[in-house]
């Protein structure tokens, strides 16, 4: 029966209860007191019924004050102790004390008053182990010592009433004690249950923000911090930074090796992670193969910098499993408060901005939200109001850049390019336009009025030239997209089977499965599939292999100065070399020189699009285009620009 010390939370629960009864049960024993005193007054000694009931007055009001002082702390579990086992000793001095002055009382009055003592005495001790309950000792202790000291004081009385009143004080007061034992072990049950949701529900709390893959915080977890932690830095006027941070090449992993190795991967790249971020860095997985961090106080920028060198160099470095070895880089965007934004949704908004703009340019490194960033995006807006408001029909274009056989030096084809010209904007770049549009969502309303003007100019071209169009992922992803293009092609007087449509690597991003079906149907028209940009992304040959591809269109980048970059003309090489055992043809794009054109005829490729032989022209230039070149002697075609 003694204090609860094992089980701190009852302990604890045990002394908030009893703290509100404490003060109730002092109203109690005082009023009766007094009252009492009140009906002795004129019989009994003022040393009796009045100092002493003032002296014990004043007792419970040091203890009252004392007790609620200490209320106003929840207290730990060792002070609640001490509290309850000072009460448990402190309940036998009081319950001595006032049955001894009420029996000192008894002697004074006539019968009536008499049984006031033993009405007083009976009344005041149900009602204080009523308040008692929770702290059993006590209740016990006083019991005892009132109901004893009552029925031995009344047995030796020799008054029948007295001797009966003794009786059934005691039966009620042990009926009361029954009944408290039976409440105690009720709220003791209602106490562990309770504690035993708490764990419960904190151990839900705590899967709900865990990732269960990486076992990091999850998505959930990082806002809820970022929320937290933005306020204290705007509270305190600290800095904060937001990084976050995308694998390069996970997918390719997942495809090549399975999802078994891709789960393994993340959760290494989660620990590598792990171990390289300070005290002041909160990291967490938001899913797929994205990561971000939370960082308080970085003290300088460049310093962000160097983290996410360090970050981007350790996931360099080869994960090693037993069924292989895989390698992989990264890309981080930053953002800065209060520099780069002024919420937290504009930081991490600000550093996926930084993220995406160090995909385009700068792979595999972090990059820092920067006042140009802040200006794209401007232009980016502007860009889409205006764009959502064009007259598509009108302002949209198409100009066409040959893409010429250099064996027989014979044009086969030329791609359609967009160009936009708005009466508010005037001349915007497709590499403006395309991704604002694709970002928006609204591409295919722009593919459309561009592939049927593309297709009106192209059936009036010579029967072996062929049209290339470039199409964006997402006129790929929806079905009414893809019937739409059908629609197009099926209405224009252009043969299906002169027409190629050019699909970025990065399209295979969003849906594979989609993608391949899209394509594998417009195959099925007739038309051809060319990879267009291969070699900047990262898919694996699997993927490729599993697409019904004509050709392969390799980039710009790797082709710029190839005859004095061994770098570049390694990995063209190597392109063209994939290009061939695929039994694809490659067109290579981007060649602006004599020196390259050599270079590239030496490694094998034959197709060639760039300003060497021209530059993008108008609908009304082309037959003058193809007629010149045709009549020109063989070796003097090359170059009409
Ligand atoms: P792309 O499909 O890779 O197109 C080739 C781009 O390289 C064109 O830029 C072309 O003008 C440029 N180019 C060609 N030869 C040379 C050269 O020798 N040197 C240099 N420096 N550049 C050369 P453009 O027309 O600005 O188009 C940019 C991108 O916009 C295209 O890249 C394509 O991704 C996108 N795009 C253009 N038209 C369309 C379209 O109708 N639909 C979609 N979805 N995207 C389009
Ligand atoms: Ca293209
Ligand atoms: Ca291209």
């Amino acid at each position: 029966m003694s204090i609860p010390l094992d089980k701190p939370e009852l302990l604890k629960a045990q002394y908030r209860a009893f703290s509100y009864q404490l003060p109730l049960m002092y109203v109690i024993l005082l009023t009766n007191t007094w009252v009492l005193a009140a009906t002795h007054m004129s019989v009994a000694p003022a040393w009796l019924a009045v100092c002493i009931p003032i002296v014990l007055t004043l007792v419970c009001a040091v203890r009252l004050m004392a007790w609620s002082r200490s209320l106003r702390v929840t207290p730990t579990h060792e002070v609640a102790a001490r509290a309850l086992s000072r009460t448990n000793r402190l309940a036998s001095i009081i319950a001595v004390a006032f049955t001894g002055w009420a029996l000192l009382l008894f002697p004074y009055g006539d019968a009536y008053a008499k049984s006031h003592v033993a009405f007083y005495m009976a009344i005041t001790v149900i009602g204080v182990i009523f308040c008692l309950m929770h702290l059993r000792p006590a209740a016990f202790t006083v019991a005892a010592i009132v109901n004893g000291v009552f029925f031995i004081f009344f047995a030796l009385s020799g008054n029948a009433v007295f001797i009966a009143i003794a009786i059934n004080t005691g039966l009620v007061s042990g009926t009361m004690l029954i009944t408290l034992l039976i409440q105690y072990r009720d709220f003791t049950r209602l106490i562990e249950a309770k504690i035993e949701t708490e764990a419960l529900s904190n151990e839900n709390f705590r899967l709900a923000n865990l990732d269960s893959l990486t076992e990091l915080p999850n998505r959930r977890a990082f806002f809820s911090h970022l929320g937290e932690a933005f306020s204290q830095a705007e509270a305190s006027g600290q800095s904060l930074a937001v990084g976050i941070i995308d694998l390069d090449g996970f997918k390719p992993v997942n495809d090549l090796y399975g999802h078994g190795i891709g789960d393994k991967l993340l959760y290494e790249v989660g620990q590598r992670l792990a171990g390289l971020c300070a005290q002041n860095i909160h990291l967490a997985r938001l899913g797929g193969d994205e990561f971000a961090l939370i960082i308080s106080r970085p003290s300088s920028e460049p310093e962000l910098l160097a983290l996410g060198e360090t970050l981007c160099t350790a996931l360099r470095v080869p994960f090693i499993f037993a069924e292989a070895a895989v390698q992989i880089s990264c890309s981080i965007g930053f953002a800065v408060y209060p520099d780069n934004a002024g919420s937290a949704a504009d930081l991490f908004e600000r550093a996926d901005y930084a993220l995406y703009h160090g995909k385009r340019t700068m792979r595999g490194k972090a990059v820092l939200f920067s006042s140009d960033h802040d200006a794209e995006i401007r232009r980016d807006a502007r860009i889409e109001q205006v764009l959502q408001m064009a007259d598509l029909q009108e302002e949209l274009s198409v100009v066409f850049q040959p893409i010429v056989d250099v064996r027989l030096d014979e044009t086969i084809g030329f791609e359609a390019l967009a160009r936009w010209t708005s009466p508010v904007l005037g001349s915007v770049s497709p590499v403006q336009f395309i991704p604002v549009a694709e970002r928006a969502g609204f591409i295919n309303r722009l593919t459309r009025p561009l592939l049927e003007k593309a297709l009106t100019v192209a059936a009036n071209w010579p029967a072996g030239i062929r049209l290339s169009f470039n199409l964006s992922a997402q006129d790929l992803t929806s079905p009414e997209g893809l019937l739409h293009i059908i629609s197009i092609i099926h209405a224009s007087r252009f043969d299906p089977k002169r027409l190629d449509l050019e699909i970025t690597e990065t399209a295979f991003a969003a849906d594979f499965g989609q993608i391949q079906s899209a394509i594998t149907t417009l195959k099925a028209l007739g038309c051809g599939i060319s990879l267009d940009d291969f070699g900047i992304g990262y898919s694996s040959l699997s993927r490729l292999h599993a697409l019904p591809l004509t050709k392969i269109k390799i980039d710009r980048t790797f082709v710029t100065d190839l005859h004095r970059k061994p770098a570049s003309y390694k990995i063209v090489k190597s392109l063209l070399a994939l290009g061939r055992d695929m039994g694809l043809d490659c067109v290579i794009e981007g060649v602006e020189t004599q020196e390259e054109v050599t270079a590239l005829r030496e490694l094998g490729g034959f197709l060639i699009q760039g300003y060497f032989y021209s530059r993008p022209m108008r609908e009304a230039d082309i037959s003058a285009f193809l007629n010149l070149r045709s009549s020109l002697p063989f070796q003097n075609r090359a170059r009409l620009h």
